[in-house]
């Protein structure tokens, strides 16, 4: 593993460790660090995922100049990564694209949109919902059908009617006029006023990402009827039509969304068009040439800041591994992750299961009942480290024609993944597939399959590496498996069971405590200020509730592997791992929609809660670090 060199060790001797750890810890660096013109940020995750991404392109470059590669499915990433990288033959797309979007034209009336509703899904068009199968959370060993509603042009419904908001549409509308009159598409500014119209209709009956965030309540069982019953075209046939037979049940996840859907389109269907059009359009653009993905891309770097778009080759892997994601990830770990480097980590993890399973047994405010539980949910957790053993099946379909243009070759792809995923419906669910490739650098718990997942391209420094010392690993890795652990206790994750289903295992008195427990979290960061934006502390309460999680069983964890463990070390490491230089636009952008906090808080607000950090340091009363012990929150 290489050591990242763009975080070194130089404190900032501005400002005190007692008084901000974030800043002392990362400042000098981000005080120098400048982020690259096609980014929204820099640093800590985003250094790491850089690096990959170099190296991978690299590997893509010299494996694009062999006559034959072995592997199939690698064989056809590479083609893939090729025809990107290939603009005129790309620009061959357009009269594809224009003659799919020219479809829609012809919705006028919802006779002709029921007609037509079937070629519209399976050929990958923007609908006015969203629909397709997904893991059954009441039974995790089967598939459902969902449907909900589309998403918006804003990145949430809170933005709507500000003038942040106003501000935002204005730059949509005049990037999509470009694009329209560039493509000689006519009337392009009523078809865009019909967009805006419908997508401000829409933001007024779907969720926020606040009410998205508790995504229990995203599970509603309908029976097919009364689903039916709330639209205006034939739920029913479009089941048979596409699956063969009626499953008993559809999950409505957005109900508010549902019960106003015959409202939204009745007498609007010229509307709707209008807007299917303009999104099918923006989102397939790109695809067509390097100049229209630089005009499509003006939306996205206002809102992210981001000054340019990516260069070609890092778009051409991005894309690639869009679709082959597996693929690339079992290349990469192959080649870069060492099985000495799994062992230990593999060891990690297994020490943050015996601390928190040592934690349940010591708790004083959970029932023997209700920690039993908790233990058994810890029991049966499935560990998944570095990357899969071989692909998943749905990769084996995922083959194009090379002679066709990239656009056309996306909309085979894609449309081959949604026929893949729709037939999955009465099949049993896999519980050995990823939902991370190892050349992610991530890391996630799934409360489906009541499992975590560390990719390869994670484990590395700072967040871990065999060169730290066990302190910095603890208070990097560790603190990140004991957060993914955490993440089966935190709000959503409690209401969930060892097999992954939504399943009540508490008494009713301990899951009040647990709530009580949850709104002292939500306080703690409520609020928070941020360059003059606010933390939502709703919104973030599950990762606050994981993050906490995860340093808990990480320091009592690293106390037994070294009783006499240097906490500085674990503590700075901490602060380490968050260390990010965000744009502005970006930073308030998150501050919207990430469930995640921001980084500075991660860090700082967390580990108030710590007598070991007070220890640790010697923070005392008057100290801008200080919280009061009766404020502190630990909750597992
Ligand atoms: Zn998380």
């Amino acid at each position: 593993m290489s050591e990242n060199n763009s975080v070194k060790h130089k404190f900032n001797d501005k400002v005190r460790l007692e008084d901000d750890l974030y800043s002392y810890v990362n400042g000098k660096w981000i005080e120098s660090a400048v982020i690259p013109d096609d980014l929204p940020c820099t640093g800590g995750f985003i250094d790491l995922s850089d690096g990959v991404e170099k190296l991978m392109i690299d590997e893509f470059d010299n494996l694009s100049k062999q006559n034959k590669i072995d592997d199939e499915l690698l064989s056809r990433a590479v083609k893939l990564y090729k025809k990107v990288l290939d603009d005129e033959d790309r620009k061959k797309g357009l009269s594809a694209l224009l003659d799919k979007i020219s479809l829609l034209d012809d919705i006028k009336d919802n006779a002709y949109f029921r007609s037509h509703l079937y070629y519209l899904y399976d050929n990958n068009y923007v609908l006015p919902f969203s629909f397709g199968t997904s893991i059954d959370s009441k039974d995790a060993t089967k598939y459902c059908l969902t449907i909900s509603s589309p998403s918006l042009i804003l990145p949430d419904t809170t933005m709507y009617g500000t003038d942040g908001g106003n501000a935002l549409l204005g730059i949509y509308k005049s990037m999509i006029k470009t694009i329209l009159d560039k493509v000689g598409i006519k009337d392009s500014d009523d078809l865009i006023a019909k967009t805006i119209s419908f997508d401000e209709r829409l933001s007024k009956i779907v969720k926020s990402n606040e009410e998205w965030a508790d995504y229990i309540k995203s599970y509603n069982p309908y029976d097919i009827s009364k689903a039916c019953s709330l639209l205006d075209w034939n739920l029913k046939d479009f089941i048979y039509a596409r699956f063969g037979r009626l499953p008993e049940q559809i999950i409505v996840a957005d109900p508010r969304f549902l019960d106003n859907y015959k409202e939204l389109m009745e007498g609007h269907y010229e509307e709707f068009s209008a807007w299917s059009k303009v999104l099918t359009l923006y989102s397939n653009i790109g695809y067509i040439s390097e100049e229209f993905r630089e005009l499509s891309s003006v939306y996205s770097n206002a809102l992210s800041g981001a000054k340019a778009i990516t260069n070609i080759n890092k778009y051409a892997y991005r894309l690639t591994n869009r679709f082959y994601s597996e693929v690339i990830g079992i290349y990469y770990g192959k080649k870069y992750f060492g099985e000495e480097a799994k062992k230990d980590v593999i060891s990690i993890v297994h020490n943050l299961i015996e601390s928190y399973k040592h934690r349940l047994s010591n708790n004083t405010w959970l029932s023997k009942e209700t920690i039993k539980k908790a233990i058994l949910k810890l029991d049966t957790m499935i560990i998944k480290i570095g990357y899969p053993d071989k692909v998943e099946d749905s990769y084996k379909h995922l083959v194009f024609s090379e002679d066709k243009s990239l656009y056309e070759i996306i909309e085979e792809l894609l449309k081959i993944r949604s026929q893949y995923s729709d037939s999955l419906l009465f099949k049993e669910v896999d519980h050995s597939q990823w939902v991370m490739s190892g050349n992610t650098v991530n890391a996630c718990y799934n409360p489906s399959f009541n499992d975590i997942t560390f990719p390869a391209a994670i484990l590395q420094a700072p967040f871990y590496s065999l060169k730290q010392s066990v302190e910095e690993n603890y208070g990097g890795i560790g603190c990140v498996i004991g957060h993914e652990i955490s993440h089966a206790f935190d709000n959503n994750g409690a209401q969930m069971d060892e097999k992954g289903n939504i399943n009540n295992w508490w008494t009713k008195e301990d899951y009040d405590h647990f709530q009580e427990k949850t709104e002292l979290m939500i306080k703690e960061f409520d609020g928070l200020d941020l360059n003059g934006n606010k933390v939502n502390g709703k919104l973030t309460v599950s990762e606050n509730i994981a993050d906490n999680g995860g340093v808990t069983s990480s320091l009592e964890s690293l106390h037994r592997v070294k009783p006499d463990a240097d906490l500085k070390l674990f503590f700075i490491n901490y602060a380490r791992i968050w260390c990010v230089k965000q744009r502005p636009e970006y930073e308030k952008l998150l501050l919207t929609v990430d469930v995640h906090g921001p980084a500075y808080y991660r860090a700082n607000m967390q580990v108030r809660n710590f007598d070991e950090f007070y220890e640790a340091f010697n923070i005392k009363e008057g100290d801008k670090m200080f919280l009061p012990k009766e404020q502190r929150v630990i909750i597992w």
